[in-house]
């Protein structure tokens, strides 16, 4: 028995009427257990025609409605966040716990949003010439887009929407195909928490609905989450069709540990870092440098973890590590550890020698050792379980590693010495720094962007550059007729 899952317009769930749809797995028992419906350009522009209609009363709304309604939509969030983190684990595979961490993190921009009425406070000057004043202003954009990855079916579009309908837009959401059914319980809570009917719609899809969002005169904005070769994409036909487009891509995020460092707990947070969902979060540590003799223990306490972490069903107590998102992924990933080694890296721990019952999408976690920066271990974006350690002498060599990547998503420094942690914050070309923190995604007060292919478009993803994204500015000059200072006077208007 396999469920049919749908899009969600107009306040309801739809069905689709393309006739084309995508298989959707549990990646722990690898058997099928969805069906999503797939958008044609044709069920895009009726969405588009919905929800535009839904943006024009909806801009109407008072702020501190739009902030009741956040606030609603977080109570249940939060309420029913277990609810949704089984969802997210049948078909994503990632540990209960994890998804949990993730619908946490998205709540946060929530909170955020609610504060809107203090978010497009504009300014205003008075008296800026005699009995005039000018005043600024943020108003929505209309109709949004989001186009999010497999791996935070929830936490990503709540980076989005949470901003995007608070600023009085309407939003849709096209969401990973391999883990649809988030984006269906997110519409329904939106629905619960008394958002219009249309003002967020999902529509399922693949290629096809992505171009027809992209190509649609209807939509103003596309926010993108996910690979650096679909970002650009993104970036670069959203833009052409006239459209604002922030595309956040892959990384490679390396983490530099120093020869001060405290090595198990460097050790505990590289472990942590690097494994967590199966190393299939864009701010994975990926790459450890180690810097001098710190190198041998290092890697000794990285070995010595692994074998302690349980890797299985993720909706199974005690599972640390679940499985990868697909078969082919997974042969994707383990193809890489055979070439690492092929082209002699050391094989301190390999994954495919793990086991698990079943026939999910499993892979145990690799360590490999001695990885220099010409292989494909190092230079490709893998986004599964296997860390490389590259060995270094110096910081400057590493720092200059760190910065010579392509990739410029996230980094973390591991030391205890506070001037060279400072150092490295000052020079490192990278969007989200660490220090003795391995994951630092910002808070939702803060916006969060890497750099270089990380990131296509100006604008960082939510925060105060989500807001600023989300509205466009508009500046009035004002004068009230007094009849002491009228005249006509053909001279250009000065303030002085
Ligand atoms: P993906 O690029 O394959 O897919 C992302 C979205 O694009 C999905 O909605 C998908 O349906 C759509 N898409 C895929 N191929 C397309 C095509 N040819 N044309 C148009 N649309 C297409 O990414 P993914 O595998 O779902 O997610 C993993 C990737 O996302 C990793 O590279 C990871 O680093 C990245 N990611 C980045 C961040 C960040 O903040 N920078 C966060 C999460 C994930």
């Amino acid at each position: 028995m396999t469920t049919h899952i749908p899009h969600w317009i107009d306040g309801r769930e739809s069905p689709g009427a393309s006739g084309r749809t995508a298989p959707v797995f549990n990646p722990a028992t690898g058997t099928q257990t969805g069906e999503v419906d797939l958008a044609s350009a044709d069920e895009v522009d009726a969405a588009v025609a919905r929800a535009t209609a839904a943006a024009r009363e909806w801009r109407q709304s008072s702020l501190s409605r739009r902030s009741a309604v956040l606030f609603a939509f977080r109570e249940l969030l939060h309420q029913r966040t277990d609810e949704l983190a089984a969802l997210i684990t049948a078909e994503h595979g990632k540990v209960l716990s994890d998804a949990a961490g993730e619908i946490a993190r998205g709540l946060e921009n929530v909170e955020f949003a609610a504060g809107v009425p203090q978010l497009l406070k504009g300014g205003f000057s008075e008296q800026a010439a005699s009995g005039v004043d000018v005043y600024s202003i943020r108003q929505p954009l209309g109709v949004v887009a989001g186009i999010t990855p497999f791996n935070f079916p929830a936490m990503v579009p709540l980076w989005m929407c949470a901003n995007a309908i608070a600023c009085g837009n309407a939003f849709i959401l096209k969401p990973s195909e391999k883990d649809p059914s988030a984006s269906l319980f997110l519409a329904r809570l939106w629905q619960e928490a008394g958002l219009p009917d249309g003002v967020f719609t999902v529509l399922q899809g693949d290629k096809e609905a992505v171009d027809a969002i992209l190509e649609h005169p209807g939509i103003a904005a596309v926010s993108f989450v996910g690979s650096t070769p679909i970002a650009k994409y993104i970036y670069e036909t959203g833009t052409a069709h006239g459209k604002r487009v922030q595309a956040l891509g892959g990384a490679k995020n390396h983490a530099l540990v120093l020869p001060d460092a405290d090595v198990d707990m460097a050790a505990d947070a590289v472990v942590s870092a690097a494994y967590g969902a199966a190393g299939e979060r864009c701010m994975a540590l990926s790459v450890a440098v180690a810097v001098g003799d710190v190198a041998d223990p290092l890697v000794d306490a990285i070995a010595v973890r692994l074998p302690k972490l349980s890797i299985g069903d993720g909706a199974a107590p005690g599972t640390d590590m679940g499985p990868l998102i697909t078969r082919e992924h997974r042969d994707r990933v383990a193809g890489y550890i055979g070439a690492g080694q092929e082209a002699g890296a050391t094989v301190v721990v390999d994954g495919r020698d793990a086991t698990v019952p079943g026939d999910g999408f499993f892979l145990g976690t690799t360590l490999l050792d001695n990885v220099t920066p010409e292989m494909t271990v190092y230079t490709d974006e893998i986004f599964g379980p296997v860390l490389g350690v590259v060995r270094v002498e110096t910081y400057e060599e590493g720092l200059a590693l760190i910065n010579a990547n392509q990739y410029a998503n996230g980094t973390a420094i591991f030391t205890r010495d506070g001037g060279a942690a400072r150092q490295f914050q000052f020079d490192v070309e990278v969007g989200m720094v660490g220090i003795n923190v391995p994951i630092p995604v910002p808070v939702a007060y803060y916006s969060f962007g890497g750099w270089k292919d990380s990131l296509f478009g100006d604008t960082h993803m939510y925060g105060p550059e989500g807001i600023s994204f989300y509205t466009r500015g508009k500046v009035v000059t004002s004068r009230w007729p007094d009849p002491a200072t009228s005249s006509v006077d053909l001279g250009f208007p000065r303030t002085r």
